[in-house]
């Protein structure tokens, strides 16, 4: 089990925990001021890479001293754990409404609006008050021609795009706002996600592995390289003497998505816990 499931999770995972998309949590206005100002800003986002890009240029001593602690505070206000799709279809089961919303990273960085989002409520989608807050603010954000305004979903068609989304290489993150309230799942990729550039390419967390790792049966990998296509963790490696894929599970970040790019059902995936080089990685 990871930090965050030892305190907010009551000892098991904590992003299934309902409490932690309760509106009882949303009623807090410090919390809703903060998703407010985060929708309302869209230099939000590209300010945070810069910074984060900053850190990389100070000396090594004091960015060993500054990054800890800058990503402390990343973990009390605003971070991503990465969730395989099985895990986001029990998270469907308790919540009472899925929205589909532009994506605000992609917003920031590629200036377009895309629907790679989904705000997560415990009550239905016309009485949730995080929509309220969105809707709110929402003037800029929902007239692109990408958009078709905040879309209400079905359950089953949620996770029937996020598959879709999955085999395109996009990786699914639960995210906290003021933790450890969880609104919103987002599909993330190493590009156009300002979290994921920052936590693969800069060294920078605001985003932490899946409880999970994976692991490929060896005699049913026929070699063909498929999933490394969609690995956004430079998990895996080809064998060219063995001719097949491997996974490293210090690097493995437990998404999933690779198994489904795989036809040949090779790669399953473990509960971190039991995967002795990957236990101790978060
Ligand atoms: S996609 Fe499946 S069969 Fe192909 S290399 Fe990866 S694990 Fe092996
Ligand atoms: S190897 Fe690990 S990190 Fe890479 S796609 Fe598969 S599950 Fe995700």
């Amino acid at each position: 089990m990871c930090e965050f499931c030892h305190k907010h999770g009551e000892g098991k995972k904590w992003y299934l925990q309902a409490q932690n998309y309760s509106e009882d949590l949303l009623g807090d206005l410090r919390r809703r001021r903060f998703i407010q100002g985060f929708i309302d800003d869209p230099e939000y986002f590209r300010q945070a890479l810069r910074k984060i890009e900053g850190l990389r240029r100070l000396p090594s001593y004091v960015r060993a001293v500054i990054t800890p602690i800058a990503v402390n505070r990343q973990k009390r206000v605003h971070y991503g754990q990465v969730v395989p799709i099985e895990e986001i279809e029990r998270i469907f089961d308790f919540v009472n409404s899925v929205t589909r919303l532009p994506c605000m990273c992609r917003q920031a960085l590629l200036g377009s609006e895309q629907r790679y989002c989904y705000a997560l409520s415990m009550v239905p989608h016309e009485q949730s008050r995080l929509i309220e807050v969105v809707r709110a603010v929402d003037a800029s954000y929902l007239t692109g021609p990408d958009t078709g305004g905040l879309e209400a979903l079905s359950k089953e068609e949620a996770l029937a795009s996020l598959r879709t989304l999955e085999t395109k290489g996009l990786c699914h993150t639960v995210w906290t706002f003021i933790t450890p309230f969880i609104g919103a799942i987002c599909n993330c990729d190493r590009s156009d996600c300002v979290a994921m550039r920052a936590t693969v390419n800069l060294d920078y967390r605001m985003m932490f592995p899946a409880e999970y790792a994976a692991e490929i049966n060896p005699d049913l990998c026929n070699g063909c390289r498929q999933c490394m296509r969609v690995c956004q963790f430079g998990a895996m490696e080809y064998s060219i003497a063995q001719e097949r894929v491997t996974i490293d599970p210090r690097r493995c970040y437990g998404c999933g998505i690779c198994r489904a790019s795989c036809t040949k059902n090779a790669i399953v995936l473990d509960e971190r816990s039991s995967v002795p080089l990957a236990a101790h990685v978060w």
